[in-house]
Order: C-alpha cells, then sequence, then structure tokens
C-alpha cells in the first residue's frame, strides 16, 4: 500500500498567505434567503393546493435545502400562505414530525420564517397576514415562533398607491382568518415597494423611526422594531438564469470592497442575502449552481472575510457588539461600494480536489472538481500518470508505485 497525498493548487496556497496579512477583517455575515409567492404558479405551472404539483416543489426545495445542509451554508426559508398550506394539506404537518417545513427549521442551517403579501377581499385574495402565517407554520409543529417579518412596505407610495404596512406591528397584532391570534416580530427584513420601484436596500442594523424617507433610515433607540438590512437587492440574486461565476465574482469584490471602504469605520456591520426564489427552483440544475456558488466563494469563508450565519445569529452578534442603544448601522445599497462582475483571481479559481488520498500502486483513481460551465482544467500529476480526462473536470490517475504523489488542478474560467 503506498500513501498519496493531494495538494490544492499552488496559486491557492500562495493567495491563502498573502490574504492572511491582511488583518483589518470586517466581517460580513451572510445567508441564502428564499421567497415564495401566491404567484409561483404563473412562473412554473405548478399549483400547491394540488398534491401532485405540491410534491414536485417540495422535491426542488428539498434538494435546495440539502446542497446547503452538505455545505454547511445557512438557510433563511421565507414562506407565503399557499406552500405552507401545501405542506400542511398534503404532508398532515399538524401532525407528521417530518414534514418538510418541520424538518427544515429543525436543521441547524435553516430557518423558517414567514414572507407575506396581505390582500385580504377581490381577486386573487390572500386572507393571511403575518400573525396568520405564524398561526399556520406553528401548525406545522415549528418549535419557536419566528421573530422575523420577511418582507413589508417601508413608505406610503402614490403610484401605484400602496401604504406602508409596518408600523402596525409595533404592538402585537390579531390574525385576520385566525383572530385570536396575535403576533409581534422584533424584526424587519426587507423593505419594499410596488414592483421593487424603491426597495429600501442597505447594510446594517437600526430601529427606524418613521415610515418615511427621512424618517425609516433615522435611528430612534427607542423604537420597538429593528431593521434588519438585507444589502444590496438585485446583485445578490441567483436566478436560473444568473451566470454562477459572476455571481461568485461580484460577492467576493463587494466583500473585498467592504474591507477597502469600511475598515475602521465606527459600528461598520456588513449583512447581507444571497437570494432564492421558489420560482427558479424547477429550472435545470438549480440545487447545483447553488452549490457551485457555495464552492466558489468558499476561501473567504476560510479566511474569515465571511460567515454563514442565519438572521438571528447575526442579530445576536450585532447586541453582543454593540449593548448600547445609541449604537446603529445603516448603509444604504447604493452609498456602499460599486458591485462588478470583474474576474476575482485573475482567470483562475481555486478548487477543492475529490478522489482519494490513499491508493495502491498501480492502480486508476479518479479525481474531480466541480463543473463550472465554460470552464476547463488543468491538472498536474506527479508520482503518476494522467490516463483520461485532462482539460475536464475529471481525471483518472494511473498511480506509480512506492512515492508520494500529488495531484494539482487549475480551474480556468471563461
Ligand atoms: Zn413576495
Amino acid at each position: 500500500m503506498t500513501r498519496f497525498i493531494l495538494l490544492l493548487c499552488s496559486c491557492l496556497l500562495s493567495y491563502l498567505c498573502y490574504e492572511k496579512l491582511q488583518a483589518q477583517n470586517v466581517p460580513v455575515y451572510i445567508y441564502f434567503g428564499s421567497h415564495n409567492e401566491t404567484t409561483d404558479i404563473i412562473y412554473h405551472g405548478l399549483d400547491y393546493n394540488d398534491a401532485t404539483d405540491y410534491n414536485i416543489m417540495r422535491s426542488y426545495v428539498k434538494q435546495v435545502c440539502d446542497t446547503i445542509i452538505a455545505h454547511d451554508a445557512q438557510f433563511e426559508m421565507m414562506l407565503e400562505s399557499n406552500f405552507i398550506l401545501g405542506c400542511l394539506q398534503h404532508e398532515n404537518a399538524y401532525t407528521n414530525p417530518d414534514d418538510l417545513i418541520e424538518w427544515a427549521d429543525n436543521t441547524p442551517q435553516i430557518e423558517v420564517q414567514p414572507h407575506n403579501h396581505f390582500k385580504p377581499f377581490g381577486t386573487n385574495a390572500n386572507p393571511y397576514n403575518y400573525a396568520d402565517l405564524c398561526y399556520l407554520l406553528d401548525s406545522c409543529g415549528l418549535s419557536s415562533t419566528s421573530e422575523v417579518m420577511g418582507g413589508f412596505i417601508w413608505r406610503n407610495f402614490t403610484s401605484p398607491s400602496v401604504p406602508q404596512d409596518w408600523t402596525q406591528w409595533q404592538t402585537p397584532q390579531p390574525g385576520f382568518t385566525f383572530p385570536d391570534y396575535s403576533w409581534q416580530p422584533t424584526l424587519l427584513w426587507g423593505g419594499g415597494s410596488p414592483n421593487h420601484i424603491d426597495d429600501y436596500n442597505a447594510y446594517g442594523i437600526w430601529k427606524p423611526q418613521a415610515p418615511t424617507v427621512a424618517g425609516f433610515g433615522t435611528h430612534n433607540p427607542l423604537g420597538s422594531l429593528v431593521n434588519f438590512g438585507t444589502g444590496c437587492g438585485e446583485e445578490f440574486i441567483l436566478w436560473d438564469t444568473t451566470n454562477v461565476v459572476l455571481l461568485a465574482y461580484r460577492i467576493l469584490n463587494f466583500v473585498d470592497s467592504v474591507q477597502v471602504h469600511f475598515a475602521g469605520t465606527p459600528n461598520a456591520f456588513f449583512n447581507m442575502k444571497i437570494m432564492l426564489h421558489f420560482r427558479s427552483f424547477p429550472s435545470a440544475d438549480y440545487a447545483a449552481k447553488v452549490g457551485q456558488l457555495i464552492s466558489l466563494i468558499q476561501p473567504y469563508f476560510c479566511l474569515g472575510k465571511m460567515e454563514w450565519k442565519s438572521i438571528m445569529d447575526t442579530y445576536q452578534i450585532w447586541q453582543t457588539l454593540h449593548p448600547n442603544a445609541n449604537d446603529y448601522f445603516n448603509s444604504r445599497c447604493e452609498n456602499t461600494v460599486t458591485i462588478t462582475n470583474t474576474p476575482h483571481y485573475t482567470g483562475n479559481i481555486p478548487v477543492t480536489i475529490d478522489g482519494t488520498n490513499n491508493a495502491c500502486g498501480n492502480t486508476n483513481q479518479i479525481y474531480s472538481v466541480p463543473i463550472i460551465d465554460g470552464s476547463t482544467y488543468v491538472w498536474t500529476v506527479t508520482g503518476g500518470t494522467i490516463t483520461a480526462g485532462q482539460g475536464t473536470s475529471q481525471i483518472t490517475v494511473q498511480w506509480d508505485n512506492g512515492v508520494v504523489g500529488t495531484v494539482n488542478v487549475v480551474q480556468m474560467v471563461p
């Protein structure tokens, strides 16, 4: 038996050494967020009232969850009434301890939160408000009630006329469909606008003073609701059509810029999401793309520049760092840094090689890395011969006898 050792590519190793010298880190806390909508059916034809349709979406959601768990990332799954009702109905979630929603929320890497567009009457009515959603989530068996309001209208809009809908939640509010149940959030998340014409995209944590242009970003130490910034809106979404490599570049470039522009800034605090939408989930290889994205940005987690953290854990960190009620941080997206698609490693991205590090001499072994569309892979092997696959994401190596060998790969992205 001969022992072989796997090595990462040398460009990665020198890169790590270089980065380790940069001490002034402003951590960026990050998570995947998802929304489903009452309008999902328009995009993929799946009606969660229907058991077959619900189960199709359920399997996609499970794939995304499993991918995030496998990579030990963090996921905030924000659900509207239609999907929760589907789970209650088709998985008998009232009593079933293994329904998808309860299973997900019991998983350390996943938190389930409500996401709501309340429309009590008329066509396409959705007679469930946030309190109703929390009641339904409780009915699924969630062990603790959500403290996050996963989307709201932050000010009054005139065309179309849409009123702000968060100040009422400064005190507990009853459900519309379940009026005996009441709920109050701790955190506001995702200040939205009709058709996203003027979302309040910002980093940081503060207590909004009023539902106005001037007042929402003003910190009121005595306020009863906390706004949890969600970062820039459009740049960090993994749509079905998103180029995963470019999205990874944007994230890494953003984190770099945060270090450059905010190191030493008092209270600087960056909490951001990578947004997923259920409507994208049925597209080809969607869960695999989630996994690719996590792999591509992984080096910055090793370096401590980013951390996977749930919303509530991030809020806990903020509270520990800032026990003074006057402390806050609010940096609107447009005031932070430019977000670019610039290649991040001058064409090379470090990857982790999958394959055995113990092999018998004269045997063939397979080594692989995740496939990224359009990439080529340049493999270097010592102590053996590449017999197949050079240039692709997977090679076969015939090892020599009685030596310590190495496998290196450099992935060239388009
Ligand atoms: Zn929505």
